[in-house]
């Protein structure tokens, strides 16, 4: 049978669907990458706010309609099945199964009895990477042990649960094996990592041992800004392949909007936190999140942010207007905020970031950087390509790169760069790394 997948949502989720994939690898099926032509289709879906639960509804109505031609099987996963899993079966009558997260070691049992037919991997052991072969996820641990009033996650996937460092490794190194060059180290908050199992945050001691693997790129990706303490970002410094990234949500710039958030820090402890990145690393690259409209946030409250945000100069920021889910502490709050005003606030947000952005870009002009190719566009003449500064999410700035000879994908050049636009970078490949 054909079968194809839908991956909706972060990086944690892709790296469920490679688990998933991974299942499906037996001579009774066969990937293709053409949804319309596929027996079989398994969408695993995102439901962490209101957009993404949107989409997901979306992408299953959607697929449900290939029914009428070649699908067989729709087959449901993820954050929103675990979340509405009633409401989902009572919905979406073309879905065949639906399977929410807890459910994922019983998946080769549940598919058998699906297709009459024996899954043979376990979930978990057999992951096949989805998109690119040189660039990965490596998700450390499972779940949340914070409580952000506004955030579904720790009701949809639980506790913090830390895969041991061995196994960790282990994963890792399978990675570098099938041929992956950078691997993106990814968990709900990376920087707690190993606290649930080991009684301190252990991050520190998983990429001490993860960087002795001889991957190129080795990245960390959502860092919870109390938990950046000296000592990780000491072992940090002396690893040779941990790139001076820095994806560190601050959610928010007032002190008082953070306690009704249930953030742990103040505005003082993020600048001091950055502060001390900057003094480890002069080229750290820091990227944040933020969330505009949260519960009586102010004219005030929000000038502090923005305040803040010019202060620190964040080289890459993704906002999202705030959005009430049910059963989160904050949903019940007063005091929330008008659509339009956070589309307002919103854009005069990603306005200031856009000018901070310019400015960094501006200075980059003349510099060289290492590459990576990701692919190349016809339309420009042009092969995109990412430095340290982005992570593979979509979420900065990339470079395009102008090159006499025809460049690999996957491949590291040494890149110069010659101009900007908006976010991007533009550059003149100079040699192969
Ligand atoms: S750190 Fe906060 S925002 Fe992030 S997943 Fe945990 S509870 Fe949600």
């Amino acid at each position: 049978m054909k079968v194809g997948f839908i991956s909706l949502g972060c990086a944690k989720n892709l790296v469920d669907s490679e688990n998933i994939i991974g299942l499906f690898e037996d001579p009774f099926f066969e990937y293709e990458y053409d949804l319309k032509q596929c027996e079989v289709i398994l969408i695993n879906t995102c439901g962490f706010i209101l957009s993404a639960k949107e989409e997901a509804i979306d992408t299953i109505l959607e697929i449900a309609e290939y029914k009428k031609d070649n699908l067989k099987k729709l087959i449901v996963t993820g954050c929103f099945v675990q979340r509405y899993l009633k409401e989902c079966r009572e919905e979406f009558p073309e879905v065949d199964l639906f399977v929410p997260i807890e459910d994922y070691p019983k998946l080769p049992e549940l598919l058998s009895d699906l297709f009459g037919h024996r899954f043979l991997h376990t979930y978990g052991k057999n992951r096949k990477l989805a998109n690119s072969s040189y660039t990965a996820y490596l998700k450390i641990s499972d779940g949340c042990d914070n409580r952000c009033s506004y955030c579904a996650i720790p009701l949809i996937r639980g506790n913090c649960r830390s895969h041991p460092i061995e196994d960790n490794v282990a994963q890792a190194g399978q990675l570098l094996d099938s041929g992956v060059k950078e691997l993106n180290v990814v968990a709900q908050d990376t920087t707690y990592y190993g606290h649930d199992l080991y009684g301190h945050f252990a991050l520190k001691d998983l990429i001490r041992e993860l960087d002795k693997l001889p991957f190129t790129w080795i990245r960390i990706l959502y860092m919870y800004p109390d938990e950046i303490e000296e000592d990780l970002l000491q072992q940090m410094a002396r690893c040779k392949r941990v790139l001076p990234y820095f994806d560190i949500p601050i959610q928010y710039g007032n002190d008082e909007i953070l306690k009704l958030m249930n953030r742990r820090g103040s505005v003082q402890l993020i600048k001091d936190k950055i502060a001390l990145i900057r003094k480890y690393f002069k080229d750290a690259y820091i990227r944040t999140t933020l969330i505009v409209g949260f519960p009586h946030e102010t004219d005030q409250t929000f000038e502090d942010t923005l305040k803040l945000v010019e202060e620190v100069g964040f080289d890459s920021l993704g906002a999202f207007t705030y959005s009430p889910e049910e059963d989160t502490k904050a949903y019940d709050m007063d005091g929330q905020i008008e659509e339009e005003v956070k589309q307002e606030r919103y854009e005069k947000l990603m306005a200031l970031q856009q000018e901070i952005v310019r400015k960094k870009n501006e200075s980059r002009v003349g510099r060289t950087y290492t590459a990576l190719i990701e692919r190349y566009e016809s339309l420009f003449d042009r092969y995109v390509a990412r430095s340290y500064m982005s992570a593979p999410d979509g979420i900065d700035g990339i470079i395009y790169v102008k090159s006499d000879e025809e460049l690999k994908i996957g491949e590291f050049y040494e890149v110069e760069i010659n101009g900007y636009q908006n976010y991007d970078l533009l550059g003149i490949m100079k040699k192969k790394r």
